[in-house]
């Protein structure tokens, strides 16, 4: 059976827990951040971390939940998950589009933005923000 999904707040050391050395790739299957829903996003070892401009995702984090808004009041988000095809994922939804900016959710239950992708870029890329997802180790 697989273990239950762990926050990133939860986690000690984040970093060196889902990020695999060497290669930057996830070392745990990304989940929706929300407890109930059991969404898998992104597979084990798919992505790659990359640092990014996080003001994107400053957008409304209401609708993730007062929990996990309370965990990123203040913090600067700059590292990501990232894709560089929307067919890696497992599971994606988008939730709204703002300038060029589209954003991602859980595709099961709607809760984002947990990422975005940025229709101006080349080569394209889908970004998850690496706070905002749970982790199934
Ligand atoms: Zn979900």
């Amino acid at each position: 059976m697989a273990s239950q999904p762990i926050a990133f707040h939860l986690l000690e050391e984040p970093l060196k827990k889902i990020v695999e050395t060497g290669t930057n790739k996830n070392a745990a299957d990304i989940m929706c951040p929300i407890d109930k829903c059991k969404c898998l996003v992104i597979k084990k070892g798919a992505a790659t971390l990359v640092e990014r401009d996080g003001s994107k995702l400053e957008l409304p984090e209401s609708v993730l939940g007062s929990n996990l808004s309370e965990q990123l009041k203040g913090s600067t988000e700059m590292q990501f998950w990232r894709l560089g095809n929307m067919m890696d994922f497992e599971n994606v939804g988008f939730s709204k589009t703002v300038d060029a900016v589209k954003y991602l959710s859980c595709a099961d239950c709607d809760v984002g933005p947990i990422g975005y992708h940025d229709t101006k870029e080349s080569p394209s890329e889908f970004l998850i923000s690496i706070r905002r997802v749970r982790y199934r180790f």
